[in-house]
């Protein structure tokens, strides 16, 4: 985890206060670079966010003395390096939680799928969540945050702003401009200069695919990486809207609205697309009934149907879409954190 610490005093603490409240000055980001864990309490008693037992709750040290607490339902040894494994595959999924620093659970949930390889003259193209004109409250869209801190983790890996775009498109007759402005997601694009891309008014290439002929925009063949942003969510009807229900905004309108009764484009819809990256927000998780509970977890991964289900997995979720019932958990490769450590009923809770 990181820590902010003034660069005069040296005052440090573990969430950004952006300025040091003696000195006024710019806190510094300090990434842990070796952590140890060095207190080990066993619980064996559940609770609503613990439903399963025995778990541990680990009390860990980075190099330079900064403690902080952290779950885990593996048992460690005291003076045990703390390290969670990166993996090579591209199909494995990283889940992390995310406490104060959303930069920081990117960072570490991409770190952890193997990384990404960017520079200055890598075309991005990014497909936050954009439904509806709703405040970020309601977690209905992307939430501005999450957009801003993407943006940042891209540049700081080495991309160029001028070769990033953001892309959306609406399903219904709500102007995506008034979307984009209620949701505040327009403003991050302002604010970061980066070019805004309604995908209605792109070029449509025509595709087959398990014998549906369908319609997808040009874009999505045009770049160097493509990031899909979903805010995963319970549905009525979807049962979840998860990372591969956000990558079908690259559709046409028409062949949008015509399958999004039909669970079987969410099965075949990654065949026909080259590989993309999905980080997914599970900060906040709108329910079935449109209340908003707290996860506090991001998923990573360059499969979407593997994340979407380990989603599932995590929110305890029973009532399964039909396009993940063919998946097996157990055949998903996960890091960072595990499901176990993590799991409770969402349905449940307020
Ligand atoms: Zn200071």
């Amino acid at each position: 985890m990181a820590f902010f610490q003034c660069p005069k005093c040296k005052n440090t603490w573990q969430y950004n206060i952006s300025k040091c409240p003696d000195c006024f000055l710019d806190l510094e980001r300090i990434k842990s670079t070796k952590i140890k864990v060095i207190g080990i309490s066993k619980v064996k008693i559940s609770s609503v966010f613990h439903p399963k037992t025995p778990y541990y709750i680990l009390v860990l040290e980075n190099e330079k003395g900064n403690r902080w607490v952290q779950k885990s339902i593996r048992e460690h040894k005291i003076g045990d390096e703390f390290r969670p494994k990166p993996s090579k595959n591209k199909q494995t999924v990283s889940i992390w939680k995310t406490k104060y620093d959303i930069l920081e659970t990117i960072e570490k949930t991409i770190e952890l799928i193997g990384g990404i390889k960017i520079n200055e003259e890598s075309k991005i193209l990014i497909l936050p969540t954009l439904i509806s004109a709703k405040h970020p409250y309601l977690a209905d869209n992307t939430s501005p945050e999450f957009l801003d801190s993407v943006i940042k983790f891209l540049t700081q890996s080495g991309a160029n702003l001028k070769n990033i775009k953001i892309a959306f498109q609406s399903f219904d007759n709500v102007p995506i401009e008034a979307s984009a402005q209620k949701s505040q997601l327009l403003n991050v694009c302002l604010k970061h200069k980066i070019a805004v891309l309604d995908l209605a008014k792109t070029s449509f290439l025509k595709k087959e695919v398990a014998g549906l002929n369908i319609q997808i925009s040009e874009q999505a063949f045009k770049n160097d990486l493509i990031i899909n942003l979903p805010i995963l969510k319970l549905d009525q009807k979807k049962k979840i809207k998860g990372a591969t229900n956000n990558i079908l905004t690259l559709l046409s309108k028409k062949d949008y609205l015509s399958f999004e009764e039909n669970n079987k484009i969410l099965k075949v819809i990654n065949k026909v697309l080259p590989e993309y990256l999905n980080i997914a927000e599970g900060i906040y998780i709108q329910k079935a009934d449109k209340v908003v509970t707290y996860l506090g977890l991001i998923f990573a991964s360059f499969n979407s149907l593997n994340l979407d289900k380990v989603f599932t997995e995590v929110g305890m979720i029973k009532n399964l879409p039909e396009y993940l019932k063919d998946i097996k958990i157990e055949h998903i490769q996960i890091t960072g954190r595990h499901p176990g450590e993590l799991q409770y009923n969402i349905e449940k809770i307020y």
